[in-house]
């Protein structure tokens, strides 16, 4: 059993700090809305009333934020876990961020004799709640043995892509094929459409030939063919249509950074922030088929 403080206790963090608690750890959990803290105690875990409380004593902290800044704050700030961490504390960050910010803040962590890992996720809300999430992690070999176990009783996939920041290089990589494929798709059911073909014969024939991808088989745009997709509850989210802008930018943030050349990634990003902006950010990002039905 571990001492573990969990900061960020929103939609994923609550439910990956909850089964550490079933997995038998001694959690004290903090966010700066007090309704996480307070579902993480009836689950039988510590709710801390500021950050360092979450970060003293404990043998790892691990975050799940929304963006960047929140990352450094938390870490780098007055008060915050470098300075309130014990000697030999883990620090695992699952939030999804910028690749720079990732490895500088794991190269502050080293400076202070720390080990930390930047533990991007994909798996969604679900994933979080049945322990099934998929973890893409970076940072030092001693850094991934330690955590390892960790991130085995909130996940079932746990891959360690590198050194630091490389968690967050595949998930902004991944993320990126996802948001293009989903356009593709899209973009061939509204022309199969227009040229009078069956939805469902389309699938049949793309879902088992070369146009197949995750897009198409596990997560169709259109209702029907694949009745658990979001498609068939009206795109009720899943995966927020601002949650993958957010992602598309990080990519290209990271493309233009590194000088790789990306113009789908880009047109993706521009075609995401579109539909966010046409008032449907809280929607599905598969529901951009029917922003590219009407453009
Ligand atoms: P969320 O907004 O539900 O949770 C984030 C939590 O962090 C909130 O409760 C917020 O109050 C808290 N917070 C913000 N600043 C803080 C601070 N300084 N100290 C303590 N707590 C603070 O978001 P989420 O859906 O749980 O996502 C968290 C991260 O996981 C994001 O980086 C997101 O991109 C990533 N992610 C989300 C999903 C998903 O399906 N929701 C999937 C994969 C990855």
């Amino acid at each position: 059993m571990a001492k573990i403080g969990f900061i960020g206790l929103g939609n994923m963090g609550l439910p990956m700090a909850q089964n550490l608690i079933k997995a038998g750890h001694d959690v004290t959990g903090f966010d700066v809305t007090p309704a996480g803290p307070a579902k993480l105690s009836e689950a039988g875990g510590k709710a801390a009333k500021e950050i360092g409380d979450a970060a003293a004593e404990m043998d790892f902290v691990i975050t799940m934020l929304p963006a960047g800044q929140h990352v450094r704050d938390v870490y780098l700030g007055n008060g915050g876990v470098f300075a309130r961490a014990k000697k030999g504390a883990v620090f695992i960050d699952c939030s999804t961020i910028d690749v720079e910010t990732a490895r500088a803040v794991i190269g502050e962590a080293e400076k202070k004799g720390f080990l930390m890992l930047d533990a991007p996720v994909s798996g969604g809300v679900g994933g979080a709640q049945g322990a099934t999430l998929t973890f893409m992690v970076g940072g030092s070999d001693a850094a991934f043995a330690k955590a390892k176990p960790i991130l085995d009783q909130m996940g079932k996939t746990i891959v360690h892509a590198g050194g630091a920041g490389a968690g967050q290089a595949a998930k902004i990589c991944n993320n990126m094929i996802l948001g293009i494929s989903m356009i593709a798709v899209s973009e061939a059911f509204v022309l199969a459409e227009k040229l009078g073909l069956d939805k469902q014969k389309l699938f049949d024939i793309s879902s088992k030939s070369s146009g197949q991808c995750w897009s198409m088989t596990t997560y169709c745009p259109v209702p029907g063919p694949v009745p658990t997709s979001p498609a068939n509850r009206d795109y009720a989210a899943g995966f927020t249509a601002a949650m993958m802008l957010k992602d598309l930018k990080l990519s290209q943030e990271a493309a233009k950074a590194a000088g790789a050349s990306t113009p789908l990634g880009a047109n993706a990003a521009s075609l995401y922030q579109k539909y966010a902006d046409s008032g449907e950010a809280g929607r599905d990002f598969s529901g951009i088929i029917n922003y590219l039905r009407k453009s």
